[in-house]
């Protein structure tokens, strides 16, 4: 299969999802499946201590480093395994360059594939079926919602994400940070900007 979930309990269930969650999560540590502590670990674990912040030191370090930029462009795995950012839910990863030419948005257009050991636990729009639905139709709306808005001359390329490849958008470095640390560069860069959905800026 490739993709993470089927769809047919789900019907079963509310519609509100953070209603559906607790169910399951009732329903399921009722007949002992789960461990609740477990569970509040690991939804920690990858929403506060490892985050975005991965994906951020990632594309820190690429701006800084052409050489680990190069790397990382051509082959992923090795690299980022190299740094201890694999894991489950980020077994096969690609990078996509944003260029003034081109640049890269990710969906899951199926569910919600996202480079967990990267980027955290996605966002709660990242799964919305608006968002998997238009990101595809229509991107650069989509795009200017999100407070988007790109060069005529930049095309958008849209990567569909599945459970064996995961992507992970390397935005462009922005103007103005030439003499920048890669700690300072890290704090430049959102999530969102991982994702395609932002632009690092510089706030003066
Ligand atoms: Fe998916």
């Amino acid at each position: 299969m490739p993709h993470d979930h089927a769809d047919a309990p789900h019907a079963l269930l509310p519609s509100d999802p953070a209603l559906r969650v607790k169910t399951l999560e009732t329903v399921l540590a009722r007949k002992g499946l789960i461990d609740p502590a477990a569970l509040d670990e690991i939804i920690d674990i990858y929403q506060n201590r490892i985050g975005p912040s991965n994906g951020a030191r990632v594309v820190a370090r690429a701006w800084s480093d052409p050489v680990f930029k190069e790397q990382l462009l051509a082959d992923a795995d090795p690299v980022l395994a190299g740094l201890d950012y694999y894991g489950r839910q980020g077994e096969h990863m690609v990078v996509v360059e944003n260029t003034p030419l081109q640049h890269n948005m990710v969906v899951c257009t199926l569910c919600s594939c996202y480079p967990w050991p990267l980027l955290g636990i996605p966002p709660g729009w990242y799964k919305s079926d608006a968002y998997r639905a238009r990101a595809v139709r229509e991107p650069r709306k989509v795009l200017s919602d999100f407070g988007v808005t790109l060069p005529e001359g930049t095309s958008v390329r849209v990567w569909d994400s599945t459970a064996e490849v995961r992507y992970l958008v390397l935005p462009m470095r922005p103007e103005g940070t030439e003499g920048l640390s890669e700690d300072a560069l890290t704090e430049l860069v959102s999530r969102d900007s991982m994702i395609g959905m932002d632009i690092p800026k510089v706030f003066a």
